[in-house]
């Protein structure tokens, strides 16, 4: 997805570039302008506007296949227990463990610090009607989440059909981790065919994504022309704020909750396990992709953590697709940030449905640059905030990205160690690795 440019930047440069480009027009708008003149109304409700919803909505048209492709493959080949038995499920139990945790550390900093809030209720609000307009469907939805007694019986769609059209993405995801699961135990030539036509849907999404992903650049411009000419200067202190608290909380889930894991659950020394991935840390924190990184991070468990090889490569190939637990925890604090941002005020019972989703999420991503955001994009729309503030973390979002990314990658080796201990490797009986998405 972030591939450079044949002749021109990297993505990731083009994005800081537009990023720049749409902050300081829209602050200078802001400090001498004003966000309501004749001429900078014209802009952002005839150019800036359009072009921003553009590309929100092309990222919300490939969410749903992507999301419902991707974890079906998730599910399928982590619960693949022909393959690897205990292994697989230990494997899929630990994942949601961690990936909890994760989430969890993320959505109790972003409570504890608040950093989007204070911003101008007047402001905040004028944004929020006109992104109301925009997802209006989605938003309505949100208010059957909080019907709190009845959430569990709403997480599974009497008609799947139906919660897809209505954007109710949970009871979606629900369906498609029991049509995983089921694919698993069926496994005739006819599923497998169906397997492989999903994992030919999940490819076709990847490919317009990365399409998308191009418009990227001039996307942010525009949607960060809108955001700093309308909130100024107050948007830099916040988003500054969203960035320590993100890599705060990243920070404790690497620096705390895995050492704690490796030693405690995977028996092995927590200086030692880190002296030995330091090539794929290195490799994932630049390239900002779990896949691939995947080449590297096999490498390591096997040479360097003398995993056996078996689990390491099942482990780790499903892991870099399935186990995200950074980028979870990143969804859930970008969620959280913009929800404070806007003024929408979240009740317990919708932190826990952004949590949950942000936990089938981390399965749901695919493990490339960026693969995030189209996941972030439509929980902001469940939950009632503006999809535009996309805008605001892209610019940000490849310091990010590194980071959340070291995080996956660090938390596969992780599981696969915690999985390994106990098991015996049988270099004769060498299961092919599935194919990672
Ligand atoms: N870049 C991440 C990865 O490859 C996915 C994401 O969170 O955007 O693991």
């Amino acid at each position: 997805m972030d591939q450079a440019s044949k002749k021109g930047l990297p993505l990731h440069v083009m994005m800081l570039i537009g990023f720049s480009v749409g902050l300081i027009g829209g602050l200078l708008v802001n400090s001498f302008v004003g966000s309501e003149t004749g001429w900078v109304l014209w802009i952002t409700t005839n150019i800036t506007g359009p072009i921003g919803q553009i590309f929100l909505r092309l990222l919300f048209m490939l969410v749903l296949p992507l999301l419902f492709s991707a974890l079906v493959i998730g599910v399928a080949e982590m619960g693949d227990l022909k393959v690897l038995g205990r292994a697989g499920i230990k494997s899929l139990l630990f994942t949601v463990f961690v990936s909890a945790i994760a989430v969890v550390i993320g959505m109790v900093m972003v409570n504890l610090f608040r950093p989007g809030a204070g911003v101008d209720p007047l402001v905040a609000q004028q944004l929020l009607e006109q992104g109301k307009a925009g997802a209006a469907n989605i938003v309505e939805n949100s208010k059957s989440a909080e019907a709190g007694g009845n959430f569990f019986i709403e997480l599974i769609p009497t008609n799947v059909f139906r919660a897809a059209a209505d954007n109710d993405i949970l009871p979606v995801m629900v369906f498609a981790m029991l049509f995983g699961i089921g694919v698993v135990m069926v496994r005739s030539s006819a599923t497998d065919h169906l397997l492989k036509s999903i994992e030919g849907l999940f490819e076709v999404m990847m490919k317009l994504i990365g399409l998308v992903i191009k418009l990227a650049p001039y996307a942010i411009a525009c949607l960060m022309f809108n955001l700093s000419a309308l909130f100024g200067w107050d948007l830099l202190m916040r988003l500054a704020a969203f960035v320590g608290v993100a890599v705060g909380a990243m920070a404790i889930h690497m620096f705390v909750v895995y050492p704690l894991l490796v030693w405690t659950m995977g028996g092995m020394n927590p200086l030692k396990f880190f002296s030995s991935i330091r090539e794929a840390v290195v490799v994932s924190f630049s390239t900002a992709s779990s896949n691939a990184s995947l080449p590297v991070s096999m490498r390591v468990a096997e040479e360097q953590l003398g995993l056996p090889r078996k689990i390491a490569r099942f482990v780790l190939t499903v892991g870099a697709t399935a186990n995200q637990n950074g980028t979870a925890l990143f969804e859930g604090v970008t969620v959280l940030f913009l929800a404070q941002f806007f003024g929408v005020d979240l009740s317990l019972s919708q932190q826990f449905v952004v949590m949950l989703i942000c936990i089938l999420g981390g399965v749901g991503t695919a493990g490339v640059p960026g693969g995030s955001l189209p996941v972030v994009a439509m929980i902001l729309g469940i939950v009632g905030v503006p999809p535009e503030g996309i805008g605001l973390i892209l610019g940000v979002d490849r310091l990010l990205d590194m980071c959340r990314t070291t995080l996956n990658v660090t938390g596969d080796l992780v599981v696969a160690t915690v999985v390994s201990r106990g098991e015996e490797d049988s270099p004769d009986e060498d299961t092919p690795a599935p194919v990672a998405a």
